[in-house]
């Protein structure tokens, strides 16, 4: 029997797929967060709703893996998973993830080859390029910035955070200070009142910034004061959005947008492209390992002069774009279902001159679909879906088509090889290299080439 409250002593032995350490006792198993492989330690058991949880009370023995952390939040705010884990042990971890996940889809016979994990050169701290804070009040009604704490709805008030970049902090003191100061409201999810819901940064690899400050009211009279505030105050804000949530959602941004200083969107360069990107496109949080991610993908394109490419799921037509610029004589189309970043992707494919992209704003499955009614030419296929991987139409799509080559770009190792089963009678995944985007979390990126079989 296992009783609430308790406290139990037990030994790790691996991790899960989530970076959790597994425990086995009186014949359960149980995931601890922050707990590593050979480690004894105390843990207790919570109860939830639908959901037993078991939390690490005290380490015994610890891991040579282990390192103390000197974050002010780390656990608190639930973000950095793996932080209590050297670099070199998250790196191993992620590795042997993808072979272990890679492994259970491919027959013995014909395994891909796995290379190294591209891990970040430097610091793996203080990279993200996106930053995002919600407003709240504390215990003693000041305004606060932070993050909400892991699975609740209470917001950790966050001053430095060892993965963002330190722009981020400095911004976040002016605004509070900007929002005290002015006594403006913060928003109330359960009444719908108030003004101030969340703050978000994007910053790019020259250090400009893209301030937006998210509103929970369509009337925000201090807006251009605290545009201001901001400008004066940080000179490396570019511009400064204003979004407009008024829905009771867990989404960040709503749909409507007022500039209120600069463009309203930020530029970028990767790969010798220009880029600019809308509050709402899809961008890789860490820049350095976004620009070898891409590299890794045009490479396993290995593109010719008349290939006609499709790069789905393409966002602002970064990977697109890079691939036009390696293969002039070859034709692109990106496939995006969001149109602020389809605007984005057409502008970028202006703005770097290169004509041989084009973009479409659909679902990349019915896209698809319809490229193999029409029995069109794909010679290669480059894809990047969200964590959920692929629709069934968009594979069933890829069978018809059959281009030479996919090159599947995934963020979630379990539906990528999940895809690949699908794929696997007519395509042979015969290279996979993992890439680290998220150091100090347990998340793994990875770029698969897949070839067509030859029967
Ligand atoms: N390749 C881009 C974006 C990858 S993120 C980059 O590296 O920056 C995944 C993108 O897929 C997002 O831009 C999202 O808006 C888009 N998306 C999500 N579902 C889609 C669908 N069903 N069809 C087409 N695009 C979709």
């Amino acid at each position: 029997m296992v009783v609430m409250g308790k406290v139990y002593t037990v030994r790790c032995k691996g991790l899960d797929n989530e970076g959790r350490g597994i425990v086995e006792f009186n014949n359960s198993t149980f995931s601890v967060p922050y707990l590593l492989p050979g480690e004894k330690a105390e843990i207790s058991l919570v109860y939830g709703k639908n959901k037993t949880w078991a939390k690490l009370e005290r380490v015994l023995t610890y891991s040579p893996d282990r390192v103390e952390m000197s974050c002010p939040v780390f656990r608190r705010c639930g973000g950095c998973t793996l932080m209590h884990m050297s670099y070199e042990a998250q790196l191993r971890w992620k590795q042997e993830y993808v072979a272990r996940v890679v492994s259970q889809i491919c027959a013995a016979l014909d395994p891909p080859k796995i290379l190294p994990i591209l891990g970040v050169q430097g610091d793996p701290f203080y990279y993200r390029n996106k930053i995002h804070a919600t407003f709240a009040v504390n215990s003693r009604g000041e305004t606060v910035l932070g993050l909400y704490e892991e699975s609740s709805h209470r917001v950790v008030p966050i001053r430095l955070c060892a993965i963002e970049q330190p722009v981020a902090a400095r911004i976040r003191k002016t605004v509070l200070r900007f929002a005290r100061a002015q006594r403006i409201p913060v928003y109330n999810e359960d009444t719908g009142r108030g003004i101030l819901r969340h703050l978000m940064f994007r910053v790019a690899n020259d250090g400009s910034v893209m301030v937006v400050v998210v509103v929970g009211q369509g009337i925000f009279r201090e807006k251009s004061l605290l545009a201001d505030a901001i400008v004066k105050n940080h000179p490396e804000v570019r511009t400064v959005v204003l979004n407009y949530n008024t829905k009771k959602t867990t989404m960040v941004l709503g749909d409507r947008e007022e500039t209120l200083y600069g463009s309203g969107y930020l530029e970028d360069v990767v790969g010798g492209c220009e880029f600019r990107l809308s509050p709402r496109s899809f961008y890789q949080v860490n820049s350095p390992q976004m620009e070898r991610l891409y590299r890794t993908a045009i490479d396993f394109a290995a593109l010719r002069p008349r290939d006609s490419v499709v790069d789905a799921y393409c966002g602002i037509g970064t990977i697109t774009l890079l691939l036009a610029k390696a293969e002039p004589a070859a034709q692109i189309t990106g496939v995006e279902l969001n149109p602020e970043a389809v605007a984005d992707a057409k502008n970028n494919a202006k703005s770097n001159r290169l004509s041989n992209a084009s973009f479409v704003c659909a679902d990349a499955g019915s896209f698809l679909k319809e490229m193999a009614v029409r029995s069109q030419k794909l010679s290669v296929l480059v894809l990047d879906p969200p964590r959920s991987g692929c629709s069934e139409e968009f594979l069933r799509a890829c069978c018809m088509l059959r281009p030479e080559r996919i090159i599947y770009i995934s963020c979630n190792p379990e539906t990528f090889a999940r895809d690949c089963r699908f794929l696997s009678a007519h395509y042979h995944l015969t290279r996979v290299q993992p890439v680290d985007m998220f150091a100090q979390v347990a998340k793994v990126e990875l770029v698969g080439k897949l070839e067509r079989r030859r029967f």
